[in-house]
Order: C-alpha cells, then structure tokens, then sequence
C-alpha cells in the first residue's frame, strides 16, 4: 500500500496552504472491487475520458456499495475534464444543471452522470429526479374519472405536464439568490475567506459554491467517509484519502469534518445520514448522530423541492420500510412531514400504524423484485393518518361522503405541502385513491365494472387491498374486486348481476367501517360474496 498526493495540474490548487491528509493507494491485488461488477457503459466513460487525456475515476455511492458487496444504483464518475471537454468527448453528451454543470453521457435509457472535481462542499442538490428513483413510475398523470366530475375540480392537464417536465431537466424552482459565473475553474483564481463564489446563509448554509478543482479538493467536499472512495480506471486502485475503507468495513458512517459544521452546511445531509443508516444498517458515528437532535430543525431552511426527492429516495429505494423507523428514531420524521410524525407518535400502534408500515414493505419488495412503484401511493400511505383524523372530526355519517374524504385529502396534502413540495399531480392522485374508496367497497351492479376501465383503478384497488390486509375494510369487497379482474366479460357481469343493485340490509354482509376501522352499524353495504 502506498500512500500517494495527487500530481498537480499546472494551475493554483484551492488552499493550497491548508495541510490535508494524502491519499491512501490500495492497489487492485488488494481489494475486491472487479470490473465485472462496474457497469459497461460506465467503463466505457472511464475508458474514453483516460484516453483523452483526462482523469477518471468512479466515486461515491457506487464504490461504496460495490465494496460492501451490493449492486450499486447508479455509477458516478469524477474526472479532471470541465464540462465542456466532456462534452467534446463523447458525441451522446448533454450538460445539465444551472448552478453546477454536470455532464450526462447517454446509452440509450441508460445515463451516466459525470462530474469534474470541484472544490468545497455545495450541496448536491439539482440531481434530477429519474436519477434519484431509477424505477419510478413517472408517467403516472392522474386523469379525472368522469363519474367524479361532480365532487372533484378538473384536472388540468397542462400544468400536470408542465410539471412532469420540469421533472425531467431536473430543476425544482429552486432560485440561486444571485447568478453569477458558474463554470469558472479554479486556475483562474483561488478563492480566500470572502470569495464571492462561496455565499452561505446566517446557518452557515451553503447556498452556492461555484469553483472546479482537483480530487485533492473534490474529495473534502463530499458528506460521508464511505461516501468518498475513488476507483481509478488508470490502475484499478481505490484512493482513500478520510479512512472510508475502514468505516466501511466496521459498518459505520461518518461524516467528514466537523459533524455540526457539515450538517449547517447543509441540513439535508441528516437526512442522508438517515437514508444510508437505513440502506446500509450502518451505525452513525458519534456526533455524526447526536448532532441530529440539535440541528434537525435547521431542514426548516431547505428548499421543499429538494426535500421532495430526498422523501423519495428515503421511501422508494428499496428501504422505506426501515426508513421509517430510522427517520422516527432521529425525530426527523417530525421535521419532513409534522403532521405524519405526530399521528404515528399519537398512535404508534394503530391500524393506520400498521398500513403504512405494511405498504411500505410491500413498496420495498417491489422494488426488489424490479417493479415500479409511484410516489401517489407513498403520500397515500404516509398521509392516510392525518386524512383520517380530518375525517373523523366529521359527524360519523359523513364519513364516507365523497365531498368530505376529498376535502380531507386536499387539505392533508396542504398541511404536508409546508414542508416538502409534493408536485400537484401526485396529490390529485392520492385524493382519487381516496375518493374512490367507497365506491369500491360498495360495487353496485354492472355499473361496478366500469371503475375497472378508469386510468386509476390499480391504485385505488391496490389501497383496498392494503386496508383489508390490515382490518380497514371488508375482506370479501377486496377479493370480489381481485376474482373479477381474473373473470372473463360473461363471468363478470354475472359478478355484477349477482352483487344486485340494492344496497344490502345491515347484518347481511361486513358493515362498512370507518376510517380507522371502527365497524358502522345501520348502513352496511358490502356485495354478497359471490
Ligand atoms: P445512492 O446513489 O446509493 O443513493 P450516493 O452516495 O451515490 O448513494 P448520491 O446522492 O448519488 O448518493 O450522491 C453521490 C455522491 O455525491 C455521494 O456519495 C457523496 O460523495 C456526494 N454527495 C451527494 N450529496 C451530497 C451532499 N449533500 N453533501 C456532500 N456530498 C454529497
Ligand atoms: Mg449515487
């Protein structure tokens, strides 16, 4: 093992007078990173960029979890070449960002993202969404069931499509304070104490930082130990420059740095932190977690859009299940969505309890098994206690009032909007969910079979099925709905026939229950069991 300082460029490295620890070389004999784990593409990056003339390196994330033994969920690459020398090397290329300029090098749907070093630690936060949630079902628009018209506001199309595609180029609206100069290199100049590159807020946040540099500087700006790991593609060696290797073997996380410092600097690293505890069943390093409980109330101060995606990446990524518990541990949950943390404290062991924790393990096996899973039926799921507790507010015989569980729906989602920015087609999605909850527990005739025609039904059927798993509603509604989907046309509308257009006499068949399932007496209207 040697150890090894990076070979300067022929301009002025940031800081140069800083004394910072070299990097530490393990070469390939020593250890267990192949190149058959490495996704082709992204040695293909690697490949072209050496060629060229460039450094390349592969780094974060990827090296980390390759290390641990797991497949990585994408692989990032680091290199000497500015954007636009990326650029000019591969001819499938596109630049991304406003703030930071990334380079995405396509492969049919496949991206890799490439990065030239930079200095300093701005908050990596204009990461688009796909690359967040590789499997996300991002076409799901919500289309307006005609037979809702009355109870609900149109849908309008244009601004769920103007927002889907903002999505898509990966700004959420967050505004730089002042634009300034974004590609300058740091040849042109080292930065001191009031360069005007960096700007933080009275948090010590940091709101731009905007000066490219070498991997000596790039690797310090990175949030975690593990998170920092470099594989060079000149020699297959890791450089390990803040004891990643180490941390990784003794499963724990640890911020670079000071603790209070890196998390001022930007808050949602607490959340990362949260996420790679609940990935990774590391344990947080000393005031790596106990800076958490002091600071966590600084998230306050990120933009909502940011804290969106990183809702999405704690919840839809394979994990949310132990997402959950961690987040709840930390006392985070309180701080992304209050009024969630506060029905869950209040009820920790409730049906509502147990539907969100069971559907967030049924989101993880989907994830597992390949399936695209959406974030309508996440807010579904993390926002039915809070819709439950609007609605019992309501006299009980207006419980099941389309007007009333809509009214619930908006303004839970309203509520959560103050801190994260669910995007409006996700939040219409979940109150279609909602609304079409009676009329799925209460399927009338051949008319019932129309709701399988509507855009939706998947997802409203797919809440049934989770609130009958856990006692919200009838057992029998959930598998009547499972067996006519199975059913051919003539087998289901002698389903329907059977079902009769009368509503049944309480006694008959499982009254229906109530939002946090207490069974209503007098009014049960559950289809025979055919
Ligand atoms: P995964 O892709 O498995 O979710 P990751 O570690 O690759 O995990 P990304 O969000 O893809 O996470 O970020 C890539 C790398 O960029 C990280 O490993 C880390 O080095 C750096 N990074 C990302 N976000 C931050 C941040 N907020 N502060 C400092 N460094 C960050
Ligand atoms: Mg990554």
């Amino acid at each position: 093992m040697r150890r090894f300082s990076h070979a300067k460029r022929n301009f002025q490295v940031l800081n140069d007078s800083i004394s910072r620890p070299s990097a530490r070389v393990i070469p390939r004999a020593e250890h267990s990173i192949s190149r058959s784990a490495i996704s082709p593409n992204a040695l293909r990056v690697l490949y072209r960029l050496r060629e060229a003339g460039y450094e390349a390196f592969l780094v974060g994330g990827c090296v980390r979890d390759l290390l641990i033994g797991i497949t990585p969920k994408d692989f990032d690459i680091a290199t000497s070449a500015l954007p636009e020398e990326v650029k000019r090397t591969f001819r499938n290329c596109r630049l991304i960002g406003r703030r930071f300029r990334l380079a995405h090098v396509f492969f049919g749907r496949d991206i890799i993202e490439v990065a030239t070093f930079r200095a300093m630690s701005a908050p990596v936060d204009e990461i688009p969404l796909e690359s967040a949630v590789p499997d996300l079902d991002d076409d799901e628009l919500p289309e307006v069931d005609d037979d809702l018209d009355d109870d609900l506001d149109a849908t309008d199309e244009s601004t769920v499509l103007a927002e889907a595609g903002s999505h898509r180029t990966g700004i959420h609206g967050h505004t730089p304070l002042v634009e300034r100069d974004r590609s300058r290199h740091a040849g042109a100049g080292a930065p001191d104490e009031d360069d005007e590159d960096r700007v933080t807020d009275e948090h010590g946040r940091i709101l731009r930082d905007n000066a490219y540099g070498t991997i000596d500087d790039d690797v310090w700006r990175r949030d975690f130990t593990a998170n920092a790991l470099y594989y060079n593609i000149a020699d297959f060696s890791i450089w390990d420059y803040a004891g990643g290797v180490e941390d990784i073997a003794a499963r724990r996380l640890k911020l670079i740095g000071d603790p209070v410092t890196r998390y001022r600097e930007d808050p949602v690293r607490m959340l990362r932190a949260a996420r790679f505890e609940a990935k990774l069943g590391f344990t947080l390093d000393g005031e790596t977690g106990t800076a958490i409980r002091d600071l966590k109330e600084l998230l306050g101060s990120v933009p909502p859009a940011r804290l969106f995606d990183e809702t999405l990446k704690l919840f839809l990524t394979g994990h949310g299940a132990m997402s959950l518990v961690v987040l709840q541990r930390h006392g985070l949950l309180g701080e992304l969505l209050p009024t969630v943390a506060a029905y869950l404290d209040k009820h920790p062991d409730g049906a509502v309890a147990r539907l969100v924790r069971q559907g967030l393990a049924n989101t993880d096996q989907r994830v597992a098994a390949g399936k695209p899973v959406t974030p309508t039926f996440l807010f579904a799921l993390l926002l039915y206690g809070p819709i439950a507790e609007i609605i019992e507010k309501q006299p009980q015989e207006k419980w099941h009032d389309i007007g009333t569980i809509v009214d619930a729906v908006d303004r839970a989602a309203r509520n959560a909007q103050g801190r994260i920015a669910i995007p409006k087609r996700f939040s219409l999605g979940v109150r279609e969910m909602f609304a079409a909850q009676p009329r799925l527990e209460q399927p009338r005739g051949r008319r019932a079979l129309r709701m399988l025609e509507q855009p939706r039904f998947r997802a409203g059927f797919d809440l049934l099925l989770l609130r009958a798993e856990i006692g919200l509603a009838a057992k029998d509604i959930a598998e009547w709905w499972t067996r006519v989907q199975e059913a051919s046309q003539t087998d289901r509308d002698r389903m329907a026939d059977a079902l009769g257009g009368q509503p049944r006499q309480a006694g008959e068949g499982g009254g229906r229950r109530g939002p946090r399932g207490r069974r209503r007496r007098g009014r049960g209207r559950a289809p025979a069991a055919s």
